[in-house]
């Protein structure tokens, strides 16, 4: 019987975007070859920066139409010091994520076994969250302008957009994204007090959807309390939906509150599978450590953890899953963001190793 094809198309990007996606091919292949029951088809994309100093784009014309026929895409981070961020985060990332319409960017945090996070006496019983970020529209439409530039009377505007269709589809994917986890609970974080149009709006379509769902424990809170809720009650949070930016902002917390920010994943979903979804490490292409093979691998490995559990391979999911808190677990191999020494092949090789020993 011929076994099924998980088609990855590779797109490291910048800075130690390549360092980290090369190691992430390199474990999901190896769980693959593990597990048995499927295999990894891929093809690396060397898009990014590089490309648009030289040819003036980040991807060629018809790149997105070439996305369309992978399952999943496995991101690296884009950034570099020549290029004004905003360019390049429209011109690459932002422009895969809007036009695949993966409207949904789910971030855990949780506390891997051996890390410490900042917070003391916290553990992964007291800090395990699943932050879901509206990824379509929001603050970061794109819709906006400048005018009079470099006039005295210059302005600039960014007009944040929120759509029935935007927020409810949003909003109903946490209701069921927490109903699936154990503690069945979700906090909608909005600043309905400031913003009186769009985040009152936003509270509204969840008054009116939230019955569907009675079995989920909800709960509502300010975007300002709620950092303060992370760092001092974070054993009263389970899963949390909120807007574009304020989750953007909320999940970096979240990510340093675990240990680093070289650890967190996420997934950009298109939860229609409809188009295919990316997943990638939350941090950026980290200039100052590129190219000295020590940028932490973990991240981009749970990234991986996540696109195989969107693509229904659980049990490999879960595999990966173990092999890398083993790793954290056992302590020996922990990079330098973590407390340790190792370099990323030296992490990747452990990781290996554990999925080669695994048992189930
Ligand atoms: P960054 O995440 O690149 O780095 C912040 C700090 O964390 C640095 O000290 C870095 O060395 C460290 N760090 C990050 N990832 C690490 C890893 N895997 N292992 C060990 N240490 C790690 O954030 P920044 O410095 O604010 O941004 C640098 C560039 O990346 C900018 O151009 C920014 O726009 C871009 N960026 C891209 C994305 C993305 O593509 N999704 C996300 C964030 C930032
Ligand atoms: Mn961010």
């Amino acid at each position: 019987m011929s076994k099924r094809v998980i088609n990855i198309a590779a797109v490291p990007g910048d800075g130690i975007g390549p360092e980290v996606i090369d190691a992430g091919m390199e474990v999901l292949n190896a769980v693959a070859k593990r597990d048995g029951g499927f295999v990894i088809k891929s093809e690396r994309f060397d898009w990014g920066s590089e490309r648009y100093l030289k040819k003036g784009d980040f991807m060629p014309e018809n790149g997105l139409e070439t996305l369309k026929a992978f399952d999943s895409i496995l991101f690296g981070s884009a950034g570099d010091p020549r290029v004004p961020d905003h360019i390049t985060l429209w011109g690459l990332r932002l422009k895969i994520c809007q036009t695949l319409d993966q409207y949904a960017n789910v971030r855990p945090a949780r506390l891997l076994p051996g890390i410490e996070g900042p917070l003391k006496g916290v553990t992964s019983k007291e800090l395990d969250w699943v932050i879901v970020r509206e990824n379509s529209e929001g603050e970061y439409a794109g819709v906006g302008g400048r005018v009079h530039q470099s006039l005295a009377e210059e302005v600039g505007m960014d007009v944040a957009v929120f759509t029935r269709t935007g927020v409810e589809r949003i909003q109903r994917f946490a209701l069921e994204l927490a109903r699936s986890r154990p503690r069945k609970k979700l906090t909608l974080v909005t600043k309905s007090n400031a913003q009186r149009h769009g985040m009152v709006f936003w509270d509204s379509v969840f008054e009116q959807i939230k019955g569907d769902y009675p079995d989920v424990e909800t709960d509502k809170m300010l975007v300002d309390a709620m950092t303060t809720r992370m760092v001092l009650k974070p054993e009263t949070i389970d899963t949390v939906v909120a807007t574009n930016l304020h989750a953007d902002v909320l999940s970096d917390l979240a990510a340093a509150l675990t240990g680093s920010l070289g650890i967190a994943p996420t997934g950009n979903l298109r939860p229609e599978k409809d188009a295919p979804s990316m997943f990638e490490p939350i941090h950026g292409s980290a200039f100052d450590i590129m190219g000295k093979g020590i940028a932490n691998p973990l991240g981009t490995f749970w990234s991986a953890a996540m696109l195989l559990e969107h693509e229904g391979e659980l049990d490999a999911a879960k595999r990966l899953m173990k092999a890398i808190e083993r790793v954290t677990g056992e302590g020996k191999h922990l990079p330098r963001d973590l407390g340790g020494t190792a370099t990323s092949r030296e992490v990747t090789d452990a990781v290996l190793e554990a999925i080669q020993q695994s048992n189930e």
